[in-house]
């Protein structure tokens, strides 16, 4: 009996989107249908390989089109697993895929300024065959169900579908399209096999059209050469293959960044093909469930996508496939964790991928700092994870500079490289922002000395300077921490003399500052690291700074607080008047006040809000006024 069904929001709003045709390639309904034929496919032989029942009696797995110009209906028809009335309901009526909700919010948001792109991002699938059919029909029946167990779904994208028994003497699936009008070209023999070429030449099970709106026989070649492209070396081919197979893939509207085809042979034989987007794939950024991983392959039959011991999470950006002959068939993610022929492919791959990033990096340094820039975060994580390719790795991050032109990244070597003679440390400065980074007084002296610093503004960089300590010899130095010390040997115990020489001769207005901030600093001292600021706040060596601790706190996790150095500025014209001012009267009663603005100043310096925020305005609106 036929029932009537209500689309899922999400899908009405898919829907309409796809049919208002915000998407301008229409053609694409081809790939997406043609993937889904061949995606049952696979299933089946996967399936197959458990249950040998379900695929008896199959001689040949295939996808056939028919393009009848009298009905003005194109139809696809596949051997694959099928589908169960439950199964259509769930594949076609709703989107099994999560994120969608996600997906639709960012369409809304962008008021459909940028929706062709997201869309394409997303990846329509079955929904594009709307934007050329007013009327799509699927009949469709699992395998191992009978014959007259089938169902037959329509609907004409307006809100409702409807499903009805039907039988079907084969299992698989026919999708049937009723164009819409001035969409005749798709049913045009030259115009569908162009299609099939340039989207689907890869899909591994062959696509046959028959003449004249008939069934294809076998004399009707295949469209597509079925070459799975990681069995091909690279120079066989064409760029714009490795782009449709990647974008088949990945759903991505964008060509990848880079493509590593691998073909390892060995101790463990495997094919690869990997990808590098060029932008952060939009499942990646809003799919919390989203497995990480690569496609596997064993012996050609489809495992599964998304396998995750075959990656590292910290290279989860990386998309693609791995095909094995020394893995059995039924390998199931349990068994690859831990299995030992899955930890070499994966160090392999490891392997390539970082130098394929080192290659890039070299040979075309723009597309590198496009990767770098999408990436970049996602791969530093590796200086947690992958202690074994540090040395790789140090050479892959780039970091913002202080002194660096036009805001252009540089590489640890770059800046290796640049160092001066006298220079024996790596100079570099946590902070919230670029902004923030250039504004702070810490880095005063060092710019001065004609170093320069690194400008550290990602929450994980502190992992990364944690887990390098040094590069080449020269430590990774802080610094708003500990003592700093600039210059040639000489020039440093001159700059030593001259601090404490300034130290002594401001004893008593230190103290001074010293007693009243005894609460809220540890000790008050003379600056080796400021040239125009009055004051800065510095932690010991081995401490958090202010950035860390905000940081760990938006994490919910304890940040120890602890009590700041102040350092001052001996040569600054206010630490000489209140120098002079405490030398007057040393119960001056202004100098508390002072110290509390100078605090305050040092504080909203490192991105802190004073405590007592209203007395410190009051005490600067007062200041003002005198
Ligand atoms: P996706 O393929 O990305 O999951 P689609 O909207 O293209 O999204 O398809 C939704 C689901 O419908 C598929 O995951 C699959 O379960 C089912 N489906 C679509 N086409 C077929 C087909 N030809 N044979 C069997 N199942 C299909």
């Amino acid at each position: 009996m036929e029932q009537t069904h209500v689309f899922k929001t999400e899908v009405r709003q898919l829907l309409d989107l796809v049919i208002h045709s915000l998407y301008s390639k229409k053609e694409i309904f081809l790939r997406e249908l043609i993937s889904n034929a061949s995606d049952a496919i696979d299933r089946a032989q996967y399936e197959g390989l458990t249950d040998k029942t379900l695929v008896e009696g199959v001689t040949e797995w295939r996808i056939d089109l028919i393009a009848d110009k009298a009905a003005r209906t194109l139809t696809l028809r596949d051997t694959g697993i099928g589908m169960t009335q439950a199964e259509t309901e769930e594949s076609l009526g709703m989107i099994a895929r999560s994120g969608t909700k996600t997906f639709m919010q960012a369409l809304k948001e962008k008021q459909g300024t940028n929706a062709p792109e997201l869309i394409g991002q997303f990846g329509v699938g079955f929904y594009a065959a709307f934007m050329v059919a007013d009327a799509v029909t699927v009949v469709t029946r699992r395998r191992g169900t009978a014959v007259d167990a089938a169902v037959r779904w329509h609907s004409t994208g307006d809100g409702t579908y409807t499903t009805d028994a039907a039988t079907r003497d084969e299992p698989g699936t026919t999708v049937t399209l009723h164009l819409r009008e001035g969409m005749d070209e798709y049913l045009d023999e030259w115009r569908i096999k162009a299609l099939v070429k340039l989207y689907s030449d890869f899909i591994a099970h062959p696509v046959r059209l028959g003449k004249d709106g008939k069934d294809p026989g076998e004399a009707d070649a295949p469209l597509n050469t079925m070459k799975a492209l990681w069995k091909r070396s690279k120079s066989e081919v064409k760029d714009e293959d490795y782009t449709e197979f990647y974008k088949h893939l990945t759903h991505d509207s964008a060509a990848p960044l880079r493509v590593i085809p691998m073909a390892v042979e060995g101790a463990v034989e495997f094919r690869s093909l990997l990808f590098i987007p060029r932008e952060m794939p939009f499942d990646l950024l809003h799919r919390a469930d989203r497995k990480h991983g690569l496609n596997l392959y064993v012996r050609n039959v489809f495992i599964g996508a998304d396998f995750d011991a075959l990656l590292p999470e910290y290279l989860r950006f990386v998309r693609g496939v791995v095909d094995s002959s020394d893995l059995p068939l039924n390998v199931s993610r349990e068994i690859l964790q831990d299995d030992a022929v899955i930890r070499k492919i994966r160090s392999n791959i490891v392997g390539k991928i970082l130098a394929a990033l080192s290659d890039m990096k070299k040979d075309k340094p723009d597309d590198y700092k496009v990767f770098f820039k999408a990436f970049g975060r996602i791969l530093k994580e590796g200086f947690h994870f992958d202690f074994e390719n540090k040395a790789k790795l140090q050479e892959l991050v780039l970091f913002h500079a202080a002194r660096a032109e036009g805001n252009a990244p540089v590489s640890l070597r770059d800046y290796r490289d640049a160092m001066k003679s006298t220079q024996k440390e790596i100079y570099y400065l946590i902070a919230e922002s670029l902004d923030a980074a250039r504004q702070s007084p810490h880095l005063e002296a060092v710019l001065a000395s004609g170093c320069d610093v690194l400008l550290l503004v990602d929450p994980i960089d502190q992992w990364v300077v944690d887990s390098l300590e040094e590069y080449e010899g020269c430590t990774l130095r802080a610094i708003d921490k500990g003592d700093l010390e600039l210059g040639s040997d000489e020039e440093k115990a001159e700059a030593k003399k001259a601090i404490e020489a300034a130290g002594l001769a401001l004893r008593p207005l230190l103290d001074t500052l010293q007693a009243r901030l005894a609460d809220r600093v540890r000790e008050v001292r003379v600056s080796p690291r400021l040239t125009d600021s009055a004051c800065c706040l510095v932690v010991d060596a081995q401490a958090m700074n202010a950035t860390m601790e905000r940081f760990m706190r938006a994490m919910n996790q304890e940040a120890p607080k602890q009590l700041r150095i102040l350092e001052i500025n001996p040569k600054h014209p206010l630490v000489e008047k209140l120098r002079a001012m405490r030398e007057a009267d040393a119960a001056d009663p202004r100098l508390a006040d002072y110290a509390d603005l100078i605090f305050g100043q040092a504080q909203l310096a490192e991105g802190t809000v004073p405590a007592d925020a209203q007395r410190f305005t009051r005490l600067v609106a007062d200041l003002m006024a005198r």
